[in-house]
């Protein structure tokens, strides 16, 4: 069953239709990806799933629940995470009391605990800097806590917004790396990416997002394997 569908989604900045009818969907224990270029409409789309952004038209349905209509800290509730572009960690705040704070709905103490034990061995330099303030980790390190933070969220459906932005090509491959385990663990993911070559990679489904639409939509090998999207996306 589809843990999150999307039908007809559309988002206007002003004028500036940025999503225009969107259909999407991703099934429980899916990896997907939205891939396109500078501007395609893929923050935009993703936004509007999690309620940060209101769609204009259209419905968004998790767990066969419609929630388009509902403000984003419900959509927290219900068990979807977002990962924004930026990161939106909290600098003045350490390490550890960032990833607290992903867990802030939670009430099970020893569970709490344990997650945070997993998010440390998942990345092992927020655990060696978990009392030093978030702001002064490097631009990766951000990127790791923002993920473990809202893994501390244990949610059934992780939204991730360019994790590889601005990362040097040895931190990219390893927040892919990363990925790939979390989605292994069992967690349900829908990836925004620029690096369409490695986000084809590690999912098991794509969409091509172009203008603010759906152009292409499949099996991540297979898309890979497509000379429009080789030409287009993965330098030929
Ligand atoms: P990028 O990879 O550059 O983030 P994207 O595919 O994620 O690109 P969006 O950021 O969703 O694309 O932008 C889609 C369109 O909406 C673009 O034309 C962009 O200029 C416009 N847009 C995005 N955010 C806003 C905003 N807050 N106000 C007005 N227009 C916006």
């Amino acid at each position: 069953m589809n843990l999150l569908e999307a039908k007809q989604v559309e988002v206007a900045y002003g004028g500036i239709r940025a999503v225009q009818g969107v259909d999407l969907s991703v099934a429980s224990g899916e990896l997907v990806c939205l891939i396109g270029a500078n501007g395609a409409g893929k923050t935009t789309t993703l936004r509007a799933l999690c309620g940060m952004t209101p769609a204009a038209a259209g419905e968004v349905w998790f767990d066969g629940k419609r929630i388009d209509r509902l403000p984003a800290h419900e959509h927290v509730r219900l068990g979807i995470a977002h990962v924004p572009e930026g990161r939106g960690i909290f600098g003045r705040l350490t390490v550890r009391e960032n990833l607290l704070l992903g867990a802030y709905l939670r009430r099970d103490r020893e569970g709490i605990r344990r997650d945070q034990e997993h998010v440390y061995e998942l990345f092992p330099r927020l655990a060696e800097r978990q009392r030093q303030s978030a702001g002064t980790l490097s631009g990766g390190e951000q990127q790791m806590l923002a993920i473990g933070r809202a893994l501390m969220a244990r949610p059934r459906l992780l939204l991730l917004d360019e994790p590889s932005m601005g990362l040097a090509p040895i931190l990219v491959q390893k927040i892919f790396e990363i990925i790939r385990r979390i989605s292994k663990e069992g967690v349900t993911l829908l990836l925004v990416e620029q690096n369409a070559k490695l986000a084809l990679e590690v999912s098991d489904r794509a969409y091509v997002l172009e203008s603010g639409r759906v152009a292409l939509t499949g099996p991540a090998a297979e898309l890979a394997n497509n000379p429009q999207v080789r030409a287009a996306y993965l330098g030929g």
